[in-house]
């Protein structure tokens, strides 16, 4: 079934709403990954390890969020478009349940499954 207005209304909604929370998300941990002081004296040498290892891990979340972002940023462009829910590699419908799942996937299964992401 193909999606109504309506619920294209509510998932364009929620996609916004998605995307201002990874932006207020972005912000407030900007913080955590400026890179670390390789000041010698103010920490020892474990504890610098230990704040270059969570330097690491708060831009790998932050790499991934701005992944999510992009999609979301795209889903919503091609919502503007009126290409949502068709493939972006061949243009076919793509599966309710797919974008049940993932309202920001672009392609449907056969080209999903095609080429490695
Ligand atoms: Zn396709």
């Amino acid at each position: 079934m193909p999606i109504s207005e309506d619920e294209l209304k509510a998932l364009r909604r929620s996609l916004i709403e998605r995307l201002a929370v990874l932006r207020d998300l972005q912000d407030s941990t900007a913080e955590g990954r400026k890179p670390v002081e390789l000041d010698q004296t103010s920490v020892g040498r474990l504890s610098r390890v230990d704040a270059m290892q969570r330097q690491a891990m708060a831009l790998e979340v932050e790499r991934r969020r701005g992944e999510e972002r992009l999609r979301l940023e795209a889903a919503l462009q091609r919502m503007d478009a009126g290409d949502f829910s068709y493939c972006i590699g061949c243009g076919e419908e793509i599966a309710r349940g797919r974008l049940d799942v993932d309202p920001t996937a672009p392609t449907c299964i056969r080209c999903a499954s095609a080429k490695p992401r």
